[in-house]
């Protein structure tokens, strides 16, 4: 965490009379610190869930097991408020007890109409009761920046006496570690140091294990290994041709910027089920030579208004972070869902969409956004605007030509040695209407049907066998995927293609 800039805001905040400032983090330690330093002589106030209402420099019970809404009973009135920070520890569980909201309210409103107080919320989670939205802000923790990074190592060997580091070794550190707090650093260098007391260039797999780890706690982001490679996609020669042409610019970010060209955004693939959209994100990735965070919109739409949209902006300030990095928002529909349907939850999603199509519209960082989608026909055409995306594709059934191309691949990663007794041809002549994934799964079938069989290899025969005994896409899902297909070209997307 950068302390000044954070205090900063957190003084400015409490000067401009904010009621409740809700700063997400696990780090309390760092806030009762920045509590202290920017009260400007105000008493603080604390109650946490294990000691209850405790006194803030001591940390010993003011009263015995006094509940939090106790603690908020005895700051009903302007003159018990006055000149307080309110500090409220581990409440996030509470916030969905009406009496307690109710509570909360009232303090705000006494708040806002001139009770020089303010309630600090620390939570790692974020949880905003709707009744409570207008009266929150919320404070993220910052991430350190590379120089940061740079100085809290420089920092750390010279606290434990270590042997100084090359200048080489601390950049890719620097690099290893953006994305994570202070805190998280401190924690994972002293993990590094208490392997075998120095810091090595074999620590970089530890802290990246552990970055993975703790994307992974933080719950919406992932990180995802790569391991498809993009001659692992068969066919799809049009947005492959596309990524080429942006990983040349991504890759050379600066000389393109010198030249005129502009960072690019990101691309949206729409298409049918296991035709390639995920492995062609995750393929990206790797053309790129970054790595891919998994944003899973499921996810983000969280329980509790607010809460979806401050999941959504902490993953985009870790990958922001994190960058250079490709972010792949997996399921964009489901952030659409409720779109123009009234009710509750149309708000929120119509807030989450202004809040996507911004950062889209104005982001400079290079997050290069790969946002995929089953179903378009929910999706606002706003969304389909260009400047959001660099460009729209959909992805449809292979043809001939790109089965035989998959068949290719899947054999070729399976049985290698067989391939050039196969004739991928009448395989691809066969399998009209079969998806990528449909052709994944007959090679898989016929490859463990085969070795059940004590055959030494697999023929092409073995492959028609299992062929027949699977439903292929366009069988399952016929209505629908003609529906799909004229959305699309009515839509004028890009086929993925050639
Ligand atoms: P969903 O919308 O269901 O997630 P998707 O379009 O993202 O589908 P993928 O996950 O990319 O589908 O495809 C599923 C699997 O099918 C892939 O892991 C891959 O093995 C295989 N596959 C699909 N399309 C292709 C292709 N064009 N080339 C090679 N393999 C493919």
């Amino acid at each position: 965490m950068n302390n000044t800039r954070l205090k900063i805001k957190l003084a400015r905040y409490i000067d401009a009379g904010f009621p409740v400032i809700y700063i997400n983090t696990f780090e309390e330690e760092k806030v009762d610190e920045l509590a202290a330093s920017v009260g400007s002589g105000r008493e603080i106030y604390e109650w946490n869930e294990i000691n209850g209402y405790i006194d803030f420099r001591t940390k010993t019970p003011m009263i015995e097991d006094c509940t939090l809404e106790m603690t908020l009973n005895q700051l009903k009135s302007r003159e018990m408020l006055d000149r307080k920070i309110i500090l409220l520890k581990d409440v996030a569980s509470y916030l969905d007890d009406p009496k307690i909201v109710s509570k909360i309210k009232g303090i705000s409103r006494m708040i806002c109409s001139g009770a020089d107080a303010t309630i600090i919320i620390v939570s790692n989670t974020l949880v905003i009761p709707k009744e409570l939205e207008k009266f929150i802000t919320i404070l993220e923790m910052d991430y350190l920046e590379g120089d940061e990074i740079r100085q809290t190592i420089r920092k750390f060997i010279k606290d434990n006496d270590m042997k100084d580091i090359k200048e080489s070794l601390l950049d890719e550190m620097a690099v290893a570690f953006k994305g994570l707090t202070e805190f998280e650093i401190n924690n994972l260098l002293a993990l590094a140091y208490a392997d075998d007391g120095e810091l090595t260039r074999s620590d970089l797999h530890l802290i990246f294990d552990q970055k993975q780890q703790i994307i992974k706690k933080a719950g919406i982001l992932e990180m995802i290994p790569l391991k498809e490679k993009f001659e692992d996609i068969g066919g799809l020669e049009n947005l492959k041709e596309w990524f080429q042409r942006k990983a040349k610019v991504y890759k050379n970010m600066e000389q393109a910027q010198k030249y005129g060209v502009d960072v690019p955004k990101g691309v949206l693939i729409a298409g049918l089920p296991g035709c390639g959209k995920s492995l062609s994100a995750k393929a990206a990735a790797s053309l790129f030579e970054v790595p891919l965070l998994r944003l899973d919109m499921g996810r983000v739409m969280g329980k509790y208004v607010g809460e979806s949209e401050g999941n959504l902006r902490k993953a985009i300030v870790l990958a922001e972070a994190i960058s250079p990095c490709v972010l792949w928002i997996d399921e964009l529909e489901k952030a659409f869902a409720g779109i123009g349907g009234g009710g509750g939850s149309a708000g929120v999603t119509t807030r989450l969409f202004g809040n996507v199509l911004t950062w889209l519209q104005e982001k400079e960082s290079p997050v290069f956004v790969v946002a995929t989608a089953n179903d378009i026909t929910k999706m606002p055409p706003e969304l389909m605007r260009k400047g959001r995306f660099d460009e729209i594709f959909y992805v449809g059934l292979p043809d001939e030509r790109e089965r035989e191309k998959i068949f290719e691949i899947h054999v070729g990663r399976r049985r290698p040695g067989d391939l050039k007794d196969l004739k991928l041809r009448d395989l691809a002549g066969k399998t009209k209407g079969f998806s990528g994934a449909d052709i994944e799964g007959v090679v898989k079938d016929a490859v463990e049907a085969a070795f059940a069989e004590g055959k030494n290899r697999v023929q092409t025969q073995d492959i028609l066998d299992a062929v027949k005994n699977t439903h292929s896409l366009l069988e399952v899902m016929k209505d629908s995927l003609d529906k799909m297909t004229r959305e699309y070209e009515n839509r004028k997307f890009k086929n993925a293609s050639r």
